[in-house]
């Protein structure tokens, strides 16, 4: 028994989990192998009501709880990360910020389509001097009366290299300072705007690109929310982020420990299952309990969102412990694995390629620390 799961639950988590096995886990070696996304997946989850589940009914979409998401994300995880980060750059990252603050034209035209898969989004906030540093963004969107003219670049966003719109962070006032940071919806196709697909090692079934704005003329109507000054929903957006990046990792850790637990039981040597030597089977222990740890604290992060109380230490914590916790177990898995753990028939390696992109994307450990330092009044 899961804590905080009712019934509906189960049954969803009993569905999805059939989805992913048989729609998902046979697009995953091409997409690895090609380093694209399968395109097909964003209409066909559309169609099934698995995009962007934590929007708004009024717009089309589930409106589901924070503990069916990250029981989504688990599920997703645990057959491929790659795949998953494109879903959650879509499903979260870009459309979160539409859902709670987007004008009606905003949601009608882009939010509507994101939520069945017609139109994919990106999120574009990092850019080559401002990653942990998000205060620091050089782009700008200078006000120019009927249009706004976007100028700067971005590096490392997800889906960049075929989304339909990205959501855009630019400052529109640079003497604000962090207040003068505003959002945009922007369509992917407009005149002065270049993608470059970057080559990458971790989630290679996930396209990232880095965005070049060049006098991009943006109709007034882009502005999200019609306003300026966005920073606190983009930390809102980050905040609630790290507890789905946290399932996530849950759900990769729990494949890379089925894994090697598969084969410390058949892997014979000395005669006997691997599994049968006591350093083997500590390791598949020690993965097993640190797996449930970090679970048992995404659910009660997700508990928390759901009861709309605050969780900033929850969220930060659960995000460095499951993702270091992937990274560990995936890290085991390969060394049970042996020589065969280095194998690319066997996804043990892939696992730890895709970790360790998630003890730095979304909030590297030690901004996590520095975030949890802060709360505990340091
Ligand atoms: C595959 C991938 C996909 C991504 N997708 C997106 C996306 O869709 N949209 C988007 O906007 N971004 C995306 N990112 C960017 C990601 O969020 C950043 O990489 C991350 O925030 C870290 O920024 P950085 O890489 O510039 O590292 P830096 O900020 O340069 O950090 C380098 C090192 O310094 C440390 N450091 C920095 N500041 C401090 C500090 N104050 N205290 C202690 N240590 C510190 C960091 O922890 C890290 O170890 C993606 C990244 C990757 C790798």
């Amino acid at each position: 028994m899961e804590p905080y799961f009712n019934e509906d639950h189960y049954i969803f988590q009993e569905q999805f989990r059939r989805f992913c096995r048989t729609e998902i886990a046979p697009l995953v070696d091409e997409a690895e192998r090609t380093q694209t996304f399968p395109r097909r997946l964003f209409p066909l989850m559309g169609r099934l009501g698995y995009l962007c589940i934590r929007c708004s009914p009024e717009f089309g979409a589930a409106g589901a709880d924070k503990i069916t998401d990250v029981i989504l994300r688990e599920e997703l995880s645990r057959v491929c990360q790659g795949i998953a980060s494109s879903w959650s750059a879509h499903s979260h990252l870009s459309t979160f910020p539409i859902n709670a603050a987007g004008t009606e034209a905003q949601r009608r035209d882009w939010l509507v389509p994101a939520i069945k898969g017609e139109k994919v989004g990106a999120f574009a906030l990092t850019e080559p001097g401002a990653g942990s540093d998000t205060k620091a963004l050089a782009s700008t969107a200078s006000d120019r009366g009927d249009h706004f003219l976007l100028n700067g670049s971005k590096t490392f966003i997800t889906n960049s290299p075929f989304a339909d719109f990205m959501l855009v962070a630019a400052v529109t006032d640079r003497k604000q300072g962090y207040r003068g940071i505003s959002l945009f919806l922007v369509d992917r196709n407009l005149p002065g705007i270049t993608v470059n697909k970057l080559d990458k090692e971790g989630i290679r079934s996930s396209d990232t690109g880095e965005v070049f704005f060049e006098d991009v003329r943006l109709p007034q109507e882009s502005l999200l929310g019609g306003k300026p000054g966005a920073f606190h929903l983009i930390m809102e957006t980050l905040s609630e982020g790290r507890v789905s990046v946290a399932a996530n990792m849950v759900g990769l850790a729990q494949a890379a420990y089925e894994a090697a637990l598969n084969h410390a039981r058949e892997r014979v040597q000395f005669g006997q299952p691997i599994g049968r030597f006591q350093a083997i089977a500590h390791k598949l222990a020690d993965m097993a309990a640190n797996i449930r740890a970090a679970r048992l604290m995404v659910l009660s992060a997700a508990r928390l969102i759901d009861q709309n109380r605050s969780c900033i230490f929850e969220a930060s914590s659960c995000k460095l412990l499951a993702s270091e916790t992937a990274v560990r177990v995936a890290r085991e898995a390969v060394q049970i694995h042996g020589g065969y753990g280095l194998m690319t028939e066997f996804p043990v390696m892939r696992y730890l390629r895709d970790a360790l992109v998630y003890t730095i994307g979304e909030g590297t450990s030690e901004i996590q620390r520095n975030i949890i330092a802060k709360q505990i009044g340091l």
